[in-house]
Formats: structure tokens, C-alpha cells, sequence
């Protein structure tokens, strides 16, 4: 049975409003952290060992203590909660249905950073949430935990819901804060970090939902003893968003010490794939990371097990591992075709392009039109190599990581499942209909 520090009372009828979410031990983190220093709440932060649980896995500690601290300028606190990565619904489910959880951690956390103002970026396709959180807001105000004198302690905080209008770009954090100065969201070039010239050209730290809402537990139960959860260097727990081929989609929360093998057949989560179908493949980590082959996803190379965590998933590098990501859990039975989610995806990643830096833009529709024409039947194996050659041109040479991420996928894609896109080509005549492929002009 999974350790819960995050979920523990999502399903306690009412937990969205103040009173119930309090009755369950709500809050009590911001009167602990109130009482401390500071620099104290950083370092408990940092002894917990916490990572960013947005996709890069960056320790929060760390993050936080590059905060720049210049005399008379504000610093600010961003939550992500643009979280657009196919495949990934967990800040979603913990805005639905505890908001309070991430209020309560974004005041400790803004404490702790010297921050008076706090914003939250929401995707614009998340449009019944902000209601939700602000409903949340004008509660914890209305209780003395938001708003000037904090529980009489002199530390003032207002915190805005501000909403995005739907493009994934605004998810890397410095579109985020193009977008949140009235912008458009253009990824900038870093350095400088956020952490030095953020909003308004102001020091600001940007976290994920889910990270701020682990600062609650690590602040209850100390960071020392938030470490003891979990493997290695993946402390605390885990949300995970599981969806595609399995019996029971949905949000798990896990503590990173299970095996792959046990949450993909495990009852407590995804409960195996319907119609005792096979496991083809999975994308562990949302779109961005790459998809191993079922093989490769239960064992390592080594042949051992393979653990839900961020070294484990990671392991023998992308020439047999993938990565943690942000926990969107994609699973591809046997009838699935490689060839079609990896041109899906290009698509999404072609659309999604800010267009500032030539690879990304001419990369990613050119690697949507070699795969359209492969899935169409229309392919030749010329093709797979141009297709490998574009996606090296992308990688490693734009501003931001969405070039990165459209290349991995299809590396990936070609690196394990060659045989699939050479089938394609050899066996037009097997393809019929509209291939699967649906309307992407
Ligand atoms: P990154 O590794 O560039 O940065 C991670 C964080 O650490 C950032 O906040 C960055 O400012 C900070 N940082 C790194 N080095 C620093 C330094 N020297 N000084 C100060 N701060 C420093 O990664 P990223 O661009 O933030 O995120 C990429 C990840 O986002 C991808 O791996 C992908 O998994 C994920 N992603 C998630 C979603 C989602 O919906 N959750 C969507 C798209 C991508
Ligand atoms: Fe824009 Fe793509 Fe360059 Fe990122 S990599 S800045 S999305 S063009």
C-alpha cells in the first residue's frame, strides 16, 4: 500500500472547503513555518530532497537558494499550473479537488522565499479551476491566512489566479512569465534564471503545483523525515496521471519505491491492460520523454526490475531507459501503432511551436510530414533516415526545450521500433481507410 502525503484526503467529502480541509490537520504547516526562519523552511526544503515535479526534476532546495535577494526589489512566487503535457492531469485533480493544499503550500513556500506576491498561470483549458481556487483564496483570507498580518505575524500575502489562453508554450516557465507580463509567451534565452530576473525583471522562483503542494508534508514532517519516503534521490511520493491502454485510468500517488511491472497490473493502480491484451510500449513521463518498448520498460538492460522513479526510469540513459518526466503515464497495447502516436505527436508539437528559432519551426512540421507520408503508406526507408536527421538538427539547438522534446519521441520511436516503420513501407497495400490518421491539414 502506497505511503499518501498529497491524496490522503482528497476523497473526504467537503475537503475543498476551508472548514473540512482544516478539520483534517489543514493550515497547520503555515503555523509551523510562521514560526520558523525563513532560510530555515529552505533548508528543510532542501534536506527533503524534493524535486520539481513539473518534468525536469530539479531540486527545490537548490532551486530556491539561487533565489536572488537584491535590497528593496520584490521577489515572487509563480506556480506552474499551465500543465499541458499530454498525457499529464495531476495538478489538475489536486486543484479540483483539494485547492487548498496548494494555497497552504504557496504561503510556506512565499514565507520562505521573502515573497509577498504569488501568482498561479492556469491553462486556459482548465477553465472551471480558477473558480475553484479563488473560492479557496477568499477562504484562507477570510481566516487570517492570506491578506496583510498573517496570523498576526506581520507577513502579508496576496495571492492571484491568472489564466492562460491555451498554447503548451506558456508551460516553459519563461513564456510563462512573458505571458503573465501581457505578452506574447516567447520562451527567452537562459541565463539568467528566473531565480535571478523573473517577472517584471524581479527575482522569482517558478514551481509546479504538485511541488508546492509537497512543501506541506515536508514542512509537517520535517525534511529529514520526508526523505526517508521513497529511493535514493526520488524522496517523498509521487503523482502520477495514468491513462491509455489500462483498466483503471486515473491519478495514483506512489512513493517511488514500487515497480513498473507492479503499477501497470497492480489492482491499487492502473489494473492491467483490457482484454488481456500485451504491453507494446509506454511513455512513463508525459509526451516529452521518450517511449521504450515493453521490454525495456519492466527491466533494465541489466535485466532488473525497473522502479517507478527517476533513476530507475532513467537508467542505461535514452539508449534503453526514458525518463521520470511529470508522471503522465501513457500505456500502448499490441494494437497500437507506434508510427501513428509518434505523427500525432509531431503534430502536436509542429502546432504547439512558438516559432522563434528555425530547427524547432521548420523541424517539426517537416518530421509531421515524413511520418504522415510513412503512415500513409506513401513512405520509402530514405524517409526514416531523413526523419532521424531532422530530429538531430533539433535537438540541443533552440532556446527552450520543446525542440528537445518534439526530437525525442521520434528518436525514440525510430530507435526501438524500426521494424514498425519499415513495415509501413513494405505493406502499403495492408494499410486501408484513412490510414488512422485523421484530418491534420
Ligand atoms: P530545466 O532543467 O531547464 O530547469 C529546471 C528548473 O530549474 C527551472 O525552474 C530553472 O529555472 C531552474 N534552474 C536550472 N538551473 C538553474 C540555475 N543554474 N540557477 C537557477 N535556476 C536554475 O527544465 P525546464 O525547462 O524548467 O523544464 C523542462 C521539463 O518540463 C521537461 O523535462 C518536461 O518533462 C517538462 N514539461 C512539463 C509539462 C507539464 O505539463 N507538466 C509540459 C511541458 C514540459
Ligand atoms: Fe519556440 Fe520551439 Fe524555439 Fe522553444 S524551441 S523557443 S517553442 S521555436
Amino acid at each position: 500500500m502506497s505511503k499518501k502525503l498529497l491524496l490522503k484526503h482528497a476523497h473526504v467529502e467537503g475537503i475543498r472547503t476551508f472548514d473540512v480541509y482544516r478539520k483534517h490537520g489543514g493550515y497547520e504547516s503555515v503555523e509551523k513555518a510562521l514560526k520558523m526562519e525563513p532560510d530555515a523552511i529552505t533548508e528543510e526544503v532542501k534536506t527533503s530532497g524534493l524535486r520539481g515535479r513539473g518534468g525536469a526534476g530539479f531540486p527545490t532546495g537548490l532551486k530556491w537558494s539561487f533565489l536572488a535577494k537584491p535590497e528593496g526589489v520584490p521577489r515572487y512566487l509563480v506556480v506552474n499550473a499551465d500543465e499541458s503535457e499530454p498525457g499529464t492531469f495531476k495538478d489538475r485533480y489536486l486543484m479540483e479537488y483539494i485547492p487548498h493544499l496548494l494555497i497552504e503550500g504557496m504561503i510556506v513556500s512565499s514565507y520562505a522565499l521573502g515573497a509577498n506576491t504569488a501568482y498561479i498561470y492556469i491553462r486556459g483549458e482548465y477553465s472551471w479551476i480558477p473558480d475553484i481556487l479563488e473560492a479557496a483564496i477568499e477562504e484562507a483570507k477570510a481566516a487570517g491566512f492570506l491578506g496583510n498580518n498573517i496570523q498576526g505575524t506581520g507577513y502579508n500575502l496576496e495571492i492571484y489566479v491568472h489564466r492562460g489562453a491555451g498554447a503548451y508554450i506558456c508551460g516553459e516557465e519563461t513564456a510563462l512569465l512573458e505571458s503573465l507580463e501581457g505578452k506574447r509567451g516567447n520562451p527567452r534565452l537562459k541565463p539568467p534564471f528566473p531565480a535571478v530576473k523573473g517577472l517584471w525583471a524581479c527575482p522569482t522562483v517558478v514551481n509546479n503545483v504538485e511541488t508546492i503542494a509537497a512543501v506541506v508534508p515536508v514542512i509537517n514532517l520535517g525534511g529529514a523525515e520526508y526523505a526517508k519516503i521513497g529511493v535514493g534521490r526520488s524522496t517523498g511520493t509521487k503523482l502520477i496521471s495514468a491513462c491509455g491502454n489500462i483498466n483503471k485510468p486515473g491519478v495514483y500517488e506512489i512513493d517511488m519505491t514500487i515497480t513498473v511491472e507492479e503499477f501497470i497490473y497492480s489492482d491499487e493502480y492502473c489494473g492491467g491492460i483490457p482484454n488481456g491484451k500485451r504491453l507494446k510500449a509506454c511513455i512513463p513521463g508525459g509526451s516529452s520523454v521518450p517511449i521504450v518498448p515493453a521490454n525495456l520498460l519492466l527491466r533494465t538492460i541489466n535485466g532488473e526490475p525497473r522502479y517507478m522513479n527517476y533513476e530507475s526510469l532513467a537508467e542505461g540513459g535514452f539508449a534503453t531507459g526514458t525518463m521520470m518526466g511529470s508522471g503522465g503515464f501513457i500505456v500502448l497495447d499490441e494494437d497500437q501503432s507506434v508510427v501513428k502516436h509518434t505523427m500525432s505527436l509531431s503534430h502536436f508539437y509542429a502546432h504547439e511551436s512558438c516559432g522563434q528559432c528555425t530547427p524547432c519551426r521548420e523541424g517539426t512540421p517537416w518530421m509531421f510530414k515524413i511520418l504522415k507520408k510513412i503512415a500513409s503508406g506513401q513512405g520509402t526507408r530514405n524517409d526514416i533516415d531523413l526523419l532521424w536527421d531532422v530530429q538531430r538538427k533539433i535537438e540541443g539547438n533552440t532556446i527552450c526545450p520543446l525542440g528537445d522534446a518534439a526530437a525525442w519521441p521520434v528518436a525514440a520511436a525510430i530507435r526501438h521500433f524500426r521494424d514498425e516503420f519499415e513495415w509501413y513501407i513494405d505493406n502499403p497495400d495492408a494499410l486501408t481507410g484513412n490510414y488512422g490518421i485523421g484530418n491534420y491539414d
